[in-house]
C-alpha cells in the first residue's frame, strides 16, 4: 500500500464516507493547493489537542467551562439533557432554546452493557441539587435507548426534589413537509399524544 492507498483507507473509516467518496476526497487533496492540505492537517491535530469536554456540562470546548456555561445571558434555571455534544450544536442551530445543557455521553443500553453508571447522570443530579434549576428538558433521541434513558432520569428527578421542577421531553411528531398517510403509526400516535392547543 502506498500513502495514497492508506489515506483512502483511513478516510473511508469516517462516518458516512464510503470507499468512492474517500477516493474522491483523497484525489481532491492531491490536486489542490499544498496550503490547504497543511491547514487541514494542522486542523485535525488541533481539534484533538485543544478541544476537551466542559467540566460542567460535557460540551466540547477549548476553554473550561464552555461558552454556554459561562454566558451570563443564558437562562441558568433551565437544563436541556442531551446524549452527545453534537446534539447541543443541533439544538443551538434552532435558536429556540437559551438555557444550559447537560451531555449524558450516550444512552442506557443493557444489550451493549451501558448502564446508569456509564452516563453522566450523577453529575446531572449534582447540578440539579446544587443550583436553582426550575426546568429540565430531556432531549435524548427517540430510540428505545433514548426513551429508556429519558424515563430513568425522569424517575430519579421526580424522587429527588420536593420543589417542583418542570420536567419535559421533546415533542415527537410528524416531520415538517411530511404526509399523514406515510407517517409510521408510532410517530403518528406520539404526535396525537403531544398535540398542541391552537
Ligand atoms: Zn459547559
Amino acid at each position: 500500500m502506498n500513502v495514497l492507498d492508506i489515506l483512502i483507507e483511513n478516510l473511508s473509516k469516517l462516518p458516512g464516507i464510503g470507499r468512492k467518496s474517500a477516493s474522491r476526497i483523497a484525489y481532491y487533496i492531491l490536486k489542490t493547493d499544498r496550503s490547504f492540505a497543511d491547514v487541514l492537517a494542522d486542523n485535525l491535530k488541533d481539534v484533538k489537542n485543544k478541544i476537551r469536554t466542559c467540566s460542567i456540562c460535557g460540551n466540547y470546548t477549548e476553554t473550561d467551562p464552555c461558552n454556554i456555561c459561562t454566558d451570563p445571558g443564558r437562562d441558568r434555571h433551565s437544563i436541556c439533557v442531551v446524549e452527545t455534544p453534537k446534539d447541543i450544536l443541533t439544538i443551538e442551530a434552532t435558536n429556540e432554546y437559551h438555557g444550559l445543557y447537560h451531555v449524558l455521553s450516550g444512552a442506557l443500553s443493557p444489550i451493549d452493557g451501558i448502564g446508569p453508571k456509564d452516563l453522566k447522570i450523577k453529575e446531572l443530579i449534582g447540578r440539579v441539587s446544587e443550583h436553582d434549576i426550575r426546568e429540565i428538558i430531556i432531549a435524548t433521541n427517540p430510540t428505545i435507548e433514548g426513551e429508556t434513558t429519558a424515563q430513568y432520569i425522569a424517575e430519579i428527578l421526580k424522587n429527588l426534589k420536593s420543589t417542583a421542577i418542570t420536567l419535559t421531553r421533546l415533542a415527537l411528531g410528524i416531520p415538517v413537509g411530511g404526509d399523514l398517510e406515510y407517517t409510521d403509526r408510532l410517530t403518528l400516535a406520539r404526535a396525537i399524544q403531544g398535540r398542541n392547543r391552537l
